[in-house]
């Protein structure tokens, strides 16, 4: 397998083409941002880091039922995915209060939720990626009744997997952010599953381990990131 043209360039990521119709190269940058791209940053490593934890998270939930873009990883910072036809949402599932849900509704950081939310934010770079309700997503028609099950069922089932995966490495799964895409008309997990885009807290001190740490300027940012490393793969 190997990597042809840049089809697109994201802020953590670059896809490529392969030699094989219908699957793509995805390249993990050590490039950081945050607060819809204002605030810019490197974090040494970070894509080894996240190309790693990514290939093996997915390959946990493929395990487990949930039909994931994953094929392999070519190299230290490249994954081998289908390409997918991308549904313009992201899945937020939270087990625990944090980030713009402490401040939607005004509970203290860390406090666990009776049962987890799921919210749907558009993907839209303009209007600074807005959360949505399920009437929102039906007249904008980004996704149909049937998908818009299958997201929040999907979602529902991939907690329930990381949380007791996270668990068993002593790692608390806050919240996380999922992408979803169309293989064949079927509906298929994409993008990446990483602390760039899930909140982990040790266990026991509840330190944090994840982009929180970049985004707040907490120091320790490469240390966190090879720390959820060295867990995942244990
Ligand atoms: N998240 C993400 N990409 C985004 C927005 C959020 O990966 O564009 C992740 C984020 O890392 C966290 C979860 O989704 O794990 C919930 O994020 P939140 O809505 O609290 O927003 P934030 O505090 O990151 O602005």
């Amino acid at each position: 397998m190997t990597s042809g043209e840049l089809i697109y360039e994201g802020k953590a990521k670059k896809v490529f083409h392969s030699d094989e119709p219908g699957v793509v190269i995805v390249e993990f940058k050590d490039d950081a941002t945050a607060f819809n791209g204002e605030k810019k940053g490197q974090i040494t490593d970070k894509g080894i880091a996240n190309a790693a934890i990514s290939a093996r998270l997915f390959q946990v939930l493929e395990s487990q039922g949930i039909a994931t873009h994953f094929r392999e990883q070519l190299d230290a910072r490249h994954l081998v995915v289908d390409w997918l036809e991308m549904v313009p949402l992201e899945v937020v599932v939270r087990n625990r209060v944090a980030g713009s849900l402490e401040k939607r509704i005004g509970l203290k950081e860390g406090t666990v939720l009776e049962q987890p939310v799921v919210e749907l934010y558009f993907k839209n770079d303009q209007l600074g990626d807005p959360l949505l309700n399920d009437d929102h997503i039906r007249v904008l028609g980004l996704a149909d009744p049937d998908v818009l099950h299958q997201l929040r069922t999907q979602s529902g089932t991939a907690n329930a997997i990381l949380q007791n995966f996270f668990g068993q490495r002593d790692l608390i799964l806050v919240d996380f952010k999922l992408e979803f895409g169309l293989r064949h008309g079927q509906l298929v997990l994409g993008d990446e599953i990483s602390p760039d885009t899930c909140r982990l807290w040790d266990g026991k001190t509840l330190k944090k381990l994840d982009k929180d740490r970049f985004r707040r300027d907490l120091g320790g940012v490469e240390d966190a990131y090879h720390e959820v490393l060295e867990r995942v793969l244990s």
